[in-house]
């Protein structure tokens, strides 16, 4: 029939793409079971800075998975799949339980801790419980609410299916969670959500950092937003910073925070832990 031959067509002038979709499949069932087991998923931390003395002022938590066969794989490849097929509101709830749990334990220890901040997906948005969910799970783990914070891309913050997050987010932030809008600048952004939604923080994407400080017009960008976020009163941290250089420009222009493999790579919850015993620093505990 003419549908068995289209069939054949594809599958004669497409290998690939079966291929990768046949891939993806073995990989999303992987990622099912990783997550009922919760034995190959492990939330990795990476350390941010103040950067004129280098302060460890927060973690941004990342989620890693340690395959039996392929080894570790980054989010990048597994996370949009998760988002695609439905495991993502199921995944993102195990990071923040991990996390809240982890912050948990340290204070059980004594350790001070820093702020930890964990990315949600757009489907974690949607779901409208997201918000008691939150609360419930600190207040299960006596964890206070400005420990965590919430790091929102550009496109997830506009995404019509979550309705106006503006009411939401400001619920958060009366009870105390902080809220930074990740990747700045390069989703389709207009600046009048940012006068709009009730925010902490931006994250200025590694994107304009990597050629800092020769390429002019990273460096037009760079220094437009550290102005514009100055005058909003908002804090700015800089994604992605790898060289001295690009840290003294962003130190020159003003900017406070930095995060970046000049500093940290992010790491496992007990190498991190030797660096939050060792720092005297004035954290919240
Ligand atoms: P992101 O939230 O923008 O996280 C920052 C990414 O930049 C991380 O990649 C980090 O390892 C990397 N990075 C940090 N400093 C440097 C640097 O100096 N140089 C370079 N080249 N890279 C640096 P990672 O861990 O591969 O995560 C990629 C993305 O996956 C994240 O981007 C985030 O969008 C997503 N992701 C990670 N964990 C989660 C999660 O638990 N939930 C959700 N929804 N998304 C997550
Ligand atoms: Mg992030
Ligand atoms: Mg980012
Ligand atoms: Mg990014």
């Amino acid at each position: 029939s003419a549908k068995r031959h289209g069939r054949n067509h594809d599958r004669r002038f497409r290998p690939s793409l079966e291929v990768e979709s046949d891939r993806h499949l073995i990989i999303l069932n992987e990622l099912r079971q990783a997550l009922a087991q919760g034995a190959q998923l492990e939330v990795y931390y990476q350390t941010q800075h103040r950067l004129d003395d280098g302060e460890m002022i927060g973690m941004e938590a990342l989620l890693r998975w340690h395959h039996p066969d392929h080894g570790m794989i980054l989010p990048t490849e597994f996370i949009p799949l998760a988002e695609r097929h439905g495991l993502m509101p199921a995944l993102g709830s195990w990071v923040i339980e991990q996390v809240v749990a982890q912050i948990s334990a340290w204070r059980g220890q004594g350790i001070k801790v820093v702020p930890v901040w964990v990315n949600l997906s757009a489907l974690q948005l949607i779901q409208g419980d997201l918000e008691s969910r939150l609360i419930s799970t600190l207040s299960q783990y006596r964890v206070p609410a400005p420990l965590l914070g919430l790091e929102l891309t550009e496109s997830v913050l506009l995404d019509e299916r979550a309705g106006d997050i503006s009411p939401r987010l400001e619920a958060l932030r009366r009870e105390g969670l902080q809220i930074a809008i990740d990747d700045f600048g390069t989703g389709y952004s207009s600046m009048a959500y940012l006068k709009r939604l009730p925010i902490d923080k931006l994250k200025l994407d590694r994107e304009f950092i990597r050629a800092l400080p020769h390429d002019h017009a990273d460096a037009a960008i760079t220094s437009a937003v550290l102005a514009m976020a100055q005058g909003l009163d908002l804090d700015v941290i800089a994604e992605g910073v790898e060289t001295t250089e690009q840290r003294d420009f962003l130190l020159a222009r003003g900017c406070r925070h930095v995060q970046g493999y000049l500093y940290a790579r992010p790491q496992p919850a007990s190498a991190v832990e030797e660096r939050l015993r060792q720092s005297d620093s004035t954290a919240l505990t």
